[in-house]
């Protein structure tokens, strides 16, 4: 039952701020609905969920028009294309996946024509996997600066992605990495607002918080499995 995986799952974010002495109300749950239909992603949000995390942009343009007004925030989690950047500035809220000078430019030049301010995240690919998207870390000095420069942008934070691992301790190094980058951009930059961390996912949430994760993208464990793609 979807209620039921729900609330397990909030259980283990909030067991997971107590062990690690974090307030659980700074922890923010991306609910990842991929793959799951618009009915489910509906119950979802009836059941508290908030944010919503897509990793297309036209399985996304689908869903809202389907779910019609719904009071939740779209996050797009996938890699993004230069072609694809006008549509995803109409419909998310926040882009976790921005990993080029090139994509902030194009985001910045739609944003200025448009009302809405986005939440840019800079994907970096920690790990050095070949298969992952995301910046270099030595990029990502470069790319931070860019988006706290921009007029229309809102730099929000710092994203990444553990290999995949059936050991949860596995992705540990990764998201302390993630973290100190993020801790020698704040003071190099000289940036006014903290870097929010997007990591974690249903493999190894629960370190990433105890890793000082600001916002958790769940996908699996709310929803079961969906369609592999
Ligand atoms: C699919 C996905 C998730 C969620 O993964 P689960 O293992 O289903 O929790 C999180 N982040 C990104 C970027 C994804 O593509």
């Amino acid at each position: 039952m979807l209620r039921d995986r729900f609330d397990r799952v909030r259980q283990r974010i909030q067991r997971a701020c107590q062990r690690s002495g974090r307030d659980p109300s700074c922890v923010t749950l991306l609910c990842v609905t991929k793959g799951v239909a618009s009915d489910l992603i509906r119950q979802a949000v009836s059941l508290g969920a908030g944010h919503v995390g897509e990793n297309r942009v036209p399985e996304a343009m689908r869903k809202r028009h389907e779910l019609g007004k719904l009071s939740v925030r779209w996050h797009l989690i996938g890699h993004l294309q230069r072609n694809k950047a006008a549509h995803a500035v109409e419909l998310f809220d926040a882009i976790h996946s921005v990993d080029s000078l090139a994509l902030v430019q194009a985001l910045e030049r739609l944003a200025a024509e448009s009302p809405r301010r986005i939440d840019v995240f800079i994907q970096i690919n920690i790990s050095g996997e070949a298969t992952k998207t995301g910046c270099r870390p030595q990029e990502a000095h470069t790319l931070v600066e860019a988006v706290a420069a921009s007029g229309h942008l809102r730099l929000a934070g710092l994203m990444t992605m553990a290999p995949f691992s059936t050991d949860p301790e596995g992705a540990r190094p990764v998201f302390r990495h993630l973290r100190r980058l993020a801790d020698e951009l704040q003071t190099s930059l000289r940036l006014s607002q903290r870097l929010q961390l997007s990591m974690g996912m249903s493999q190894d949430f629960e370190v990433a918080i105890e890793e000082g994760a600001d916002i958790v993208r769940i996908g699996t464990a709310i929803f079961g499995q969906t369609i592999p793609r």
